[in-house]
């Protein structure tokens, strides 16, 4: 097995979730031909793969994960359960995947009251988990590109800031036949988010409006001229993404009880791609038993946290987001809605009604988590500070127990949102986040005298009076 290609190959189709038409894969298809329905991608011969028990699989993974090669290194080790119609030539691999777990420490888990670790996605090559899909989709646009004979691609995408990051850096790698676009909502993405794709060489239209604007902009270009669309809706997109759950699985090898899981929800991509890799990880019989899935949203842009909370009604209704520190997640109507619909309850069947909830909190906890986190030694992003604020919230209305342990998706780096630190250490956000800054949580750099002082100074008089400063404002003792 070592070292070489895997041999299976699957037989992919885009199969509706509303009215169950399959299509085939040799064409770009966002949308059911027949109903306009929801796409997953849905392998025919998945039932060939249980040919093996759930432990030789797990041998499998294990022994890849030691491999020198693309299919240990990244999120291709796990290529039978993600697009194995894919050859070895079209494998894209830019470092993304196979990030860590990193455990909070005593003082951070003994605050929260659980042990817990951040799953730390900002650790991808654009700094957020967007690449895992990336890597996936841009790898068949690859693919489709060679076997058509495509002299031009034109990749789109709308983004709240990340998912044009990582259209831009994979389009950039592949480059020709591939070009990219990238559509922003003016104004509502951070400096760095819009400083990655123009560094990649990406043509970026900035729309006024929301994300959710963006989006049916997106819909109507894909729906009215030959582009590739890179949103989540492309369902290439979220196979990659699959490879976080399965990356969780074997860094806990694979005993999954006890495991809480807290993704916070946007587009709904993430999430029904955590939901879909437990799945198909279950249905092998590579884990035994479903990690609980906790989707966490801010209060600012809920509609998935309504929808499950008035289950009983079923009625699905796009909610008007306001201004949120979760920028990534800031959707008001998630494209990816009816997968996590269709995925939650098969899920639910299997692992009983508490295994997928989904907890609402506020832009407040957002931030303070986020920085109550990163002063203990972790790189979480105002995402990731959401899912600690999921996880506080969940204990406090006794959904989760302490005997448990969470896993928190830091879907991005810290660093592509050190706007909202800063805004936060100012006490500076505009009254519509709804945050104040809590004094034990802001920080600032301390100035001990000036640029004009220190011209008056020789060098020798400047060490000195820069040393006994510091050593006054920190109480140092002399030795
Ligand atoms: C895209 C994104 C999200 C939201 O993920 P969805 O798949 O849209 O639900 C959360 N955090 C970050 C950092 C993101 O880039
Ligand atoms: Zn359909």
């Amino acid at each position: 097995m070592t070292d070489e290609f895997p041999e299976y190959r699957g037989q992919l189709e885009y199969h509706c979730l509303d009215c169950g038409k399959l299509s085939g894969i040799d064409s770009l298809l966002y949308t059911c031909p027949e109903c306009s329905g929801t796409l997953l991608l849905r392998d025919k011969n998945f039932d060939a793969l249980k040919k093996l028990s759930g432990a030789q699989w797990r041998d499998i993974f294990d022994r890849r994960a030691a491999e020198k090669s693309i299919l240990g290194r990244g999120i291709f080790r796990f290529y039978e359960l993600m697009a194995p119609v894919l050859e070895k030539e079209d494998l894209l691999y830019l470092g993304e995947g196979n990030t860590p777990e990193v455990e909070a420490g005593k003082e951070l888990s003994e605050a929260v009251g659980l042990r817990f670790a951040y799953k730390n996605d900002g650790q991808n090559p654009s700094a957020s988990f967007k690449d895992r899909g990336m890597a996936c989709a841009f790898s068949y646009l690859k693919s489709l590109a060679r076997a058509k004979g495509w002299d031009e691609v034109l990749t789109i995408c709308a983004s709240t800031g990340d998912t044009s990051a990582a259209a831009a850096l994979y389009a950039s790698y592949v480059g020709p036949p591939l070009r990219s676009v990238v559509l922003l909502p003016q104004g509502k993405v951070t400096a760095q988010q819009l400083a990655q794709p123009l560094g990649s060489g990406a043509t970026v239209i900035e729309l006024p409006g929301v994300f959710d604007d963006c989006m049916k902009v997106v819909e109507y270009l894909s729906k009215h001229y030959r582009v590739a669309l890179l949103n989540s809706k492309n369902a290439w997109r979220i196979l990659g993404q699959e490879s976080c759950a399965y990356e969780i699985a074997q860094w806990h090898d694979w005993r999954m009880r006890g495991l809480c899981v807290f993704v916070p929800i946007g587009n709904a991509g993430n999430i029904t791609a955590v939901l879909n890799g437990f799945l198909k990880l279950h249905a092998l019989g590579i884990i035994e038993h479903l990690p609980r899935i906790f989707g966490v949203q801010s209060a600012h842009a809920d509609p998935v946290y309504r929808y499950y909370r008035s289950e009983k009604t079923a009625v699905f209704a796009p909610v008007r987001v306001r201004a949120s520190v979760a920028q990534a997640a800031m959707i008001g109507n998630p494209v990816s809605f009816p997968r996590v619909r269709v995925l939650a309850e098969r899920y639910r069947r299997l692992a009983g009604e508490k295994s997928f909830q989904v907890i609402q909190v506020s832009e407040q906890a957002i931030m303070d988590s986020m920085l109550q986190a990163n002063r203990h030694g972790h790189i979480a992003c105002t995402q990731g500070g959401e899912s600690l604020a999921g996880l506080k919230a969940a204990l406090a209305l006794k959904l989760i127990s302490r005997s448990e342990y969470a896993i928190l998706d830091s879907t991005a780096h810290m660093l592509k949102f050190a706007d909202f630190q800063n805004r936060y250490f100012m006490d500076a956000f505009d009254p519509e986040y709804e945050v104040k800054a809590e004094q034990r949580l802001v920080n600032a750099p301390l100035s001990l005298f000036s640029q004009s002082q220190k011209e008056t100074w020789s060098e020798e008089e400047y060490i000195k009076i820069a040393g006994r400063g510091i050593a006054g404002q920190l109480g140092l003792r002399e030795r």
